[in-house]
This record gives C-alpha cells, sequence and structure tokens, in this order.
C-alpha cells in the first residue's frame, strides 16, 4: 500500500517556516510582507479561497488586506487600483482572484500586475521565466507539486511522468517543472486517445482535470507516485480525479484529496509573498 504524502501535514511545516522568516524579516526591515487580495463579486468558492488565504497571511504574521468590489467595477476601475497597488510601497503582493466577472479581461489584469508583486505568478513574465527555466514567481499550484514530490526524496531525473490536463495555471507548469528536474514528460488532454496506456507506463502521474475519479486503479503503474490536484463533488464529498481507496494499493506515494494539493497551494502563496517583499526590500 502506498504512503500518503500530506498536504496538511508537509504544509503546517512550511507555514511554521514562513512565520520564523516573517519574524525575522520584521526585525531586520521593521516591516512585514503585505498581501493584498483583490475579489470582485459574491462567488462563495471564490470567498472561501480568499479568506483562507487571508488567515493563513494573517496566522503567518503577515499583512493581509483583503479588497472586495462589486461585480459592477469597471475594468478601467480594476486596472486604476492595481496600478495604485504597484505603487503602494507598503504592498509586495496583489493578487486578484480569479474568475473575473465577464466583462473584464483576465489577461489585461494579470499583465498589469507588477512582475515583482505578482504572487500567483501569472504574468506572462513569470510564465515565460518557468519556461525557460530560469529564476521567477512559480505558481502556487504547481510550485506545491514539486514540494511534495521533493518530500518523497525520489528521484525525478529520467523517470516517465504524465500530466494530465493542460491549463495555464496547473498542467502545463507542472509539465515544465517536471521536465526541468529532467523527467521525461507526457501531457495528456481531452483529445488524448491513449490516456490509460500513456498512465500505465508512468512513475509520476500528475491528475488536473477536473474529473471525479477517472483516474481508476487499472491505470496505475505499480510503484507510481500520484498527484491528485482534481477538487470535485460527489455524492456532497469531496473527492479528486484520482480513485484514491483503488489507487492507493499501486501507487509508492500518492495524495489525498482533501488535505492534498489543496493546502500545499496557500503554504506556496506564503512563500511566494515572502519572495516578492525581498525582491522589492532588497532593491
Ligand atoms: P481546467 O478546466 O482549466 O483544465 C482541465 C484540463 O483537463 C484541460 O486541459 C482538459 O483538456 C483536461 N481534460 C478534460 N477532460 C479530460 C479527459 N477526459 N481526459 C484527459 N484530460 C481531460 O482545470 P484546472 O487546471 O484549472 O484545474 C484542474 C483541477 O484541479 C480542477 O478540479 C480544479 O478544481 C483543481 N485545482 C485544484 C487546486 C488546488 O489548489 N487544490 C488549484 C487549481 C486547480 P483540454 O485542454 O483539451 O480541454
Amino acid at each position: 500500500m502506498g504512503q500518503i504524502i500530506s498536504g496538511k501535514e508537509l504544509s503546517k511545516e512550511i507555514r511554521a517556516q514562513v512565520k520564523e522568516r516573517v519574524t525575522a524579516l520584521k526585525e531586520q526591515y521593521q516591516k512585514v510582507p503585505h498581501l493584498v487580495v483583490i475579489l470582485v463579486g459574491e462567488d462563495p468558492a471564490s470567498l472561501s479561497y480568499v479568506t483562507a488565504k487571508e488567515r493563513a497571511c494573517l496566522k503567518a504574521g503577515m499583512k493581509s488586506t483583503l479588497m472586495r468590489k462589486e461585480e459592477t467595477i469597471t475594468e478601467e476601475e480594476l486596472l486604476a487600483l492595481i496600478t495604485q497597488l504597484n505603487n503602494d510601497q507598503d504592498v509586495h503582493g496583489v493578487l486578484v482572484q480569479l474568475p473575473l466577472p465577464k466583462h473584464i479581461d483576465e489577461n489585461k489584469v494579470i499583465n498589469a500586475i507588477q512582475k515583482e508583486k505578482d504572487v500567483d505568478g501569472f504574468h506572462p513574465l513569470n510564465v515565460a521565466a518557468v519556461h525557460l527555466g530560469e529564476k521567477g514567481i512559480l505558481p502556487a499550484t504547481p510550485k506545491g507539486i514539486m514540494t511534495m514530490l521533493n518530500s518523497t526524496g525520489i528521484e525525478l531525473k529520467g523517470k516517465s511522468a504524465l500530466v494530465i490536463g493542460r491549463s495555464n495555471i496547473v498542467g502545463k507548469p507542472v509539465a515544465m517543472l517536471l521536465l526541468k528536474e529532467h523527467a521525461t514528460v507526457t501531457i495528456a488532454h481531452s483529445r488524448t486517445t491513449n490516456l490509460k496506456e500513456l498512465a500505465l507506463n508512468a512513475d509520476v502521474l500528475v491528475a488536473a482535470v477536473g474529473r471525479a475519479h477517472m483516474v481508476t486503479a487499472d491505470m496505475i503503474k505499480d510503484g507510481a507516485v500520484v498527484i491528485d490536484v482534481g477538487v470535485n463533488r460527489l455524492d456532497d464529498k469531496l473527492v479528486g480525479d484520482v480513485d484514491f481507496d483503488g489507487a492507493k494499493e499501486k501507487a509508492s506515494f500518492i495524495t489525498p484529496v482533501p488535505g492534498g494539493v489543496g493546502p500545499m497551494t496557500i503554504a506556496s502563496l506564503l512563500e511566494n509573498t515572502i519572495e516578492c517583499f525581498l525582491m522589492l526590500e532588497s532593491k
């Protein structure tokens, strides 16, 4: 039976380290990292995400500001707010919770955030850094996934890795980060015709699709490391993209849902906020 990679436990360790670093930064700079989160509209899922982020920041000793804006805010007004936050020396991270209402161009908004304050790692220059294998702010979920993989002690070099899903926020960056670690990476998506065959060849399998239990035990190679990014509601329960009970019998390591990638995403966001702080304050 596979060992469980507990994102809950690992994220606690990271958050404790972040807290220590914040204390040290406060002594050195007489200020702490300040994250501003902008939430447009009333979407309950988005509200619960931003509340969790705010709580985590405060617990780590950072400053956190949640700016809630009406659904009717114009693109121009939102862009003006971002410019103001870019110019505010007391602000080190700016995160605009997605999705935004249809009348606002998300790309324009992301591009407007100063790259050194882009804690989400979505700015094109940070995206480019991931693809070029250069230093930049990594998107939080892929960063958390790599931390989980590193925690297993398994060397990725030469391993065959399958990433299911090719979104800009998870699938593609995870694939690039695995490639950077010298894994041989395959990316599958909705038009892939031989998913089971690819999966059965994967030493590392990352599922980032958003379809409950689509990866079943018969698709897992014996001893594979399985990272389940998916968050789906099934019969009023949160489940992943992987059929956990079956898959854990085949995997060497596996992440649960909930308590897996989710908490790591928040821990990575805190780490990114410190990175942004250091980039800005040491200029
Ligand atoms: P997207 O909807 O943006 O992307 C889903 C991807 O899955 C697409 O590339 C799509 O292919 C692919 N796909 C859909 N159906 C299939 C299929 N049958 N076989 C293979 N691939 C398929 O989702 P995200 O990347 O944003 O998120 C993925 C999941 O991860 C969601 O459940 C989301 O809630 C969760 N998530 C969790 C986070 C966390 O912190 N725990 C953070 C971010 C996301 P195509 O491109 O061809 O359409």
